[in-house]
């Protein structure tokens, strides 16, 4: 018996990759999504500035989407995908870690990225809780507390000039003699404290941060630090099916997520560190447009090759395991 071949094979069933499901599942193409389970935010007890959902656990806002996705007739499998290969023809295979192979028409990389903390005692483990990267996502709720920015360069310092938005009493660690004059007056100007020197440890009490112990034995009690992350993209399945990756390890795509391989698309923080929750999701939904439009095309051109050999046109394009 031959294999299905869907229509769009999702790996990655996050925020951008279920968004994506969502549209192209309503659209009647035949959807797999292949996640391995590991949001980028799953250890984060609640999400902000999605709008309407504003303060769910990230979990129900995916539980939700996988229900309403299945509801559509999408199909969702649990498992990691290790390799994406060209079937030779115009689709893909989609090798996944239980020994299955998917076969699919195009193939829609949602996998988002990984987050690579400084090497700090103490750090890693007060991640997501007192230990946080992105001022809009809980800076609200750290507001007018005792905070720091954890930083090394240019980019650290326009950090912390964003993070003093949330409070008037920001302290910002960095190593000795990075700073430039200019940036030192525009700290100053604004009254953020400066602390030059080696971090020792974090200073954990009662399972609360209390501060940040430095080289010399010094604590700066602080209630919460943002750390800007390194951000690695999950973006092996792309390097190794073919897509062109820039220097930094970033995936070049189009705005629709159209990538350099034909029939290989991407959507949410895998090409973009920037997206939110619902930045993902917005696109993983115009990735589900565009790649609809592709698979339109191929439809036309093979309704046309075979309307000239003789065959009648199809009564409809739906395929039949949705078919009621
Ligand atoms: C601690 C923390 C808190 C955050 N809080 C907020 C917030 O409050 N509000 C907000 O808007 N944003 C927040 N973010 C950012 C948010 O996590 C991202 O914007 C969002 O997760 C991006 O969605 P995505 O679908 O691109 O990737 P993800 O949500 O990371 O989903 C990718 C999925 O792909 C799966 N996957 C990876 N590789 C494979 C593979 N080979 N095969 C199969 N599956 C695979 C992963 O397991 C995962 O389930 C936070 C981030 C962090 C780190």
């Amino acid at each position: 018996m031959n294999q299905h071949t869907y229509d769009v094979a999702i790996i990655g069933g996050g925020a951008a990759g279920l968004s994506a499901a969502l549209v192209l599942s309503r659209a009647l193409r035949s959807v797999l999504v292949v996640d391995a389970g590991r949001p980028r935010n799953a250890p984060a007890a609640h999400m902000h500035g999605y709008l309407s959902r504003d303060g769910f656990p990230p979990s129900d806002l995916l539980a939700s989407g996988r229900e309403e996705v299945t509801r559509y007739g999408g199909i969702l499998l649990e498992g990691r995908v290790t390799e994406v290969l060209p079937d030779g023809r115009t689709g893909f295979w989609a090798l996944v870690d239980s020994g299955q192979r998917i076969a699919a028409r195009r193939v829609l990389v949602t996998t988002g990225l990984r987050d690579e903390l400084p090497e700090i005692p103490g750090l890693r483990d007060r991640w997501a809780r007192d230990v946080l990267h992105c001022p809009y996502c809980h800076g609200h709720e750290v507001r007018d507390r005792q905070l720091g920015v954890i930083g090394d360069g240019p980019a650290a310092v326009r950090y912390a000039q964003i993070v003093r938005q949330w409070t008037h009493d920001l302290v910002y660690f960095t190593p000795p003699d990075v700073l430039t004059q200019a940036e030192r007056a525009g700290l100053v100007a604004r009254a953020i404290g400066v602390v030059e020197g080696d971090i020792e440890q974090l200073v954990v009490d009662d399972d609360q941060l209390r501060g940040v112990q430095m080289a010399d034995g010094c604590v700066v009690p602080r209630d919460a630090l943002f750390v800007p992350p390194r951000f690695v993209p999950h973006s092996d399945l792309l390097a190794g099916v073919g897509c062109d990756i820039d220097d930094a390890g970033w995936v070049t795509a189009d705005p629709t997520g159209r990538t350099s391989v034909p029939g290989v698309w991407v959507a949410g923080n895998v090409v973009d560190p920037r997206a939110q929750v619902i930045t993902a999701a917005g696109a993983g939904s115009a990735a589900a447009i565009a790649l609809n439009a592709d698979l339109v095309e191929d439809d036309v051109a093979s309704a046309v090759r075979d309307f000239n050999r003789g065959f009648s046109p199809s009564p409809t394009t739906r395929p039949a395991h949705l078919t009621l």
